[in-house]
């Protein structure tokens, strides 16, 4: 009964059945710098990036850059090079869907945190010196 039930020929065939399929590996394939080509590590300012780019374009933002491209304005942006040209990085960095409002946004946030710290640093304090 259980030598009829389970046929070796059977179990080897799926087995090489599986080995031979192409993986399919969707989920866990390497994100991808849409900028740069380098490894991504998630969303950043709306677009998939990799933390060179994330920070380029929040210091760029954020400091009200302008870069001037030195040569015809299309130049490649590798993971390479891509400290070569920074008006094309930025630029880039622009026409992958990176939004400058995300860093607005994410600057008033940090605004408002120095704000609480410092209410809450001088509250601590107040209290410090009634106690004492
Ligand atoms: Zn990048
Ligand atoms: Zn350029």
């Amino acid at each position: 009964m259980e030598h009829a039930l389970i046929s070796p020929q059977l179990a080897l065939g799926t087995h090489q059945h599986d080995i031979l399929k192409p993986k399919i590996d969707s989920d866990n394939d390497e994100k991808i710098c849409v900028v740069c080509e380098d490894f991504a590590t998630g969303y950043h300012f709306n677009a998939m990036t990799c933390e060179g780019c994330k920070g380029f374009f929040r210091r760029t933002v954020k400091n009200n850059k302008n870069f001037l491209c030195a040569y015809s304005k299309n130049c490649a942006v590798t993971r390479q090079n891509r400290r070569q040209c920074q008006a094309c990085r930025f630029q880039k960095c622009l026409n992958k869907g990176m939004k400058r409002d995300c860093i607005l946004s994410d600057l008033e946030l940090n605004k408002k945190r120095k704000i609480i710290q410092k209410v809450i640093r001088t509250n601590t304090q107040i209290s410090l010196s009634r106690s004492s």
